[in-house]
C-alpha cells in the first residue's frame, strides 16, 4: 500500500478516534477489514443509538399520548423531549414545527401533498432542480399531473453547480414553490441554500430544503437559512431507519392539510364531521416511531458533541485526499467538481462498468454505491449509465482512501 500522508497531516486524525464507538466497523468482508464508503445510503450507528433503543424496549416501552399509565408517560415525555432536541438542532423557533416522519421521502411527500393540496392550482408552477433525488421529483410530478401544473427544472453546469442566473428567470408569478437538495447526493454539491432563498422570498415564493445529505454536512440553523421547510432522515446522520424530520414554519403548516388520517391527528371525530388536531400532531397519524425519534435525538446529541464542524471539516479532508489519489489513475473520471463539495466522490474507470467496478471493490472489502444513485437525471446529463459512488463520514481513515486506491488500481489492471 502506497501512503502519500505525511506524520504532519496524520496528526488531524484525530475525530476519526470515534470510529471505536461503531460496533459494525471492526467486521470483517470477504476474509478482509470492512471499508465502509456507502454512508450516503445510510450511516452506521454509534453505540450509544443501539443500547438507548435496547434499553428503551426493556425499561420503558408503551404507546404514546394515549394513557394513563406510568410507562405510557415516560414515553409520551421522551418522545415530546426527542422533539424539542431537534427543534434546537435545527434552531426552530418552536417545537411544533418539528414534526416525526419515517424518512426524508415521507416529509418530502408530505409537503407535495398537503401543501400542494392547498397551494397549487391548474397552470401554477412547481420549480425543482436537475440534480433532485427521485424523492423530491416524483412528488410533485404527481402533484402536477393531479392539479394540471408545470414542473420546471433549474439546471446544473457541468461542474455540478446550479447555474443561479437562471433562476430569477425560471421564478414566474405563477411559481408555488421551490424544491431544492441542500447537498447532491451523487456529485457531493453543496448549493447556496441562503442565497436561493433569498432569491425565491424575493418573488414571495417558499422554499422547501431535501436535507437528506445536508444536515449532516455542517450546522442547519433553520431561521438563519431562511427556509420554509427542511426534511431529513434519521439513518443518514447516524440515527436508526423509520424515523426521519419535517421542519415547517408554522404559517405553512398551519394552512396545510394533513396528509394521513387516523389516530392521534385528530381532535374530534364524529360520522358526520372530522376535526384535526394542533400542530405538529396534525400531521402524525397512527402510533408514531416513538423509540426512533429517541434513537435519533441521542445520534444528534452524539453527533453534536462530537462537533458537526469538526467532523465536517475532517471529511473534507478526507474527501480533497481522495481526489488527489483517485486523479492520479490514468482514465478515471470524477464527477461533480463543485467548489464547494460535501464528502461524495463519483466516478468511473474508463470502460469498465460501474457494477463491475463496485463487485470487485465489494470482494476486496470495500462497499461503494453504483448506479444512478437515485437521481436518473443527473446521470443522463453527462450521458453515461451509472456512476461508482464512495461516500465518506468522519470514521473513515486516510488508510482506507489508500485501499481504495489501491483496489481501483488492481481493477484497472484487471479489465484493462
Ligand atoms: N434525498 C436525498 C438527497 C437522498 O440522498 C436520499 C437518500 O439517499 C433521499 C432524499 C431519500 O431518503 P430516504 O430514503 O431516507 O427517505
Amino acid at each position: 500500500m502506497v501512503s502519500r500522508r505525511n506524520k504532519e497531516q496524520q496528526k488531524t486524525n484525530s475525530i476519526s478516534d470515534y470510529r471505536s464507538d461503531f460496533p459494525i466497523l471492526t467486521r470483517e468482508v470477504y476474509g478482509q477489514p470492512l471499508v465502509y464508503f456507502d454512508n450516503g445510503a445510510t450511516t452506521q450507528k454509534p453505540r450509544c443509538v443501539l443500547e438507548t433503543i435496547q434499553r428503551f424496549y426493556n425499561e420503558i416501552n408503551a404507546n404514546i399520548h394515549r394513557g394513563v399509565h406510568k410507562l405510557s408517560d415516560e414515553s409520551t415525555l421522551e418522545y415530546e423531549n426527542a422533539r424539542e432536541v431537534v427543534r434546537g438542532f435545527l434552531n426552530a423557533r418552536k417545537s411544533s414545527e418539528i414534526i416525526f416522519t419515517s424518512g426524508a421521502t415521507a416529509s418530502l411527500n408530505l409537503v407535495a401533498f398537503s401543501f400542494g393540496e392547498v397551494f397549487v392550482s391548474q397552470g401554477d408552477e412547481v420549480l425543482v432542480t436537475e440534480m433532485e433525488h427521485h424523492s423530491n421529483i416524483v412528488p410533485w410530478q404527481l402533484l402536477c399531473e393531479r392539479k394540471g401544473a408545470k414542473l420546471k427544472v433549474l439546471p446544473f453546469d457541468e461542474n455540478g453547480e446550479l447555474i443561479l442566473d437562471e433562476l430569477p428567470k425560471l421564478l414566474t408569478p405563477k411559481t408555488r414553490i421551490v424544491a431544492v437538495t441542500h447537498v447532491s447526493n451523487t456529485l457531493g454539491t453543496v448549493n447556496p441554500i441562503a442565497e436561493i432563498v433569498r432569491i425565491a422570498h424575493s418573488q414571495n415564493v417558499p422554499v422547501l430544503v431535501d436535507g437528506a445529505q445536508g444536515v449532516k454536512h455542517g450546522i442547519v440553523d433553520v431561521q438563519q437559512l431562511d427556509v420554509d421547510f427542511y426534511a431529513f432522515s434519521g439513518h443518514k446522520i447516524y440515527g436508526p431507519t423509520g424515523i426521519g424530520v419535517l421542519y415547517g414554519k408554522e404559517e405553512w403548516l398551519d394552512r396545510m392539510v394533513p396528509w394521513q388520517s387516523g389516530g392521534d391527528m385528530i381532535a374530534t371525530v364524529t360520522f358526520a364531521k372530522t376535526t384535526f388536531n394542533e400542530l405538529p400532531f396534525k400531521f402524525e397519524a397512527g402510533t408514531a416511531n416513538y423509540i426512533g425519534a429517541v434513537g435519533l435525538v441521542t445520534a444528534l446529541t452524539y453527533y453534536s458533541r462530537i462537533g458537526i464542524e469538526a467532523a465536517t471539516s475532517y471529511e473534507g479532508e478526507l474527501l480533497q485526499y481522495a481526489i488527489e489519489r483517485l486523479s492520479e489513475i490514468d482514465g478515471l473520471t470524477i464527477y461533480g467538481n463543485a467548489r464547494e463539495k460535501a464528502a461524495i466522490i463519483s466516478f468511473l474507470l474508463k470502460d469498465i462498468h460501474p457494477y463491475d467496478t463496485g463487485m470487485v471493490l465489494d470482494k476486496m472489502g470495500i462497499a461503494v454505491r453504483t448506479g444512478n444513485h437515485c437521481t436518473q437525471p443527473v446521470i443522463d446529463h453527462f450521458g453515461i449509465d451509472g456512476t461508482v459512488r464512495a461516500s465518506l463520514a468522519f470514521y473513515n481513515t486516510f488508510e482506507e482512501i489508500d485501499r481504495l486506491y489501491d483496489a481501483l488500481v488492481k481493477i484497472k489492471a484487471m479489465f484493462g
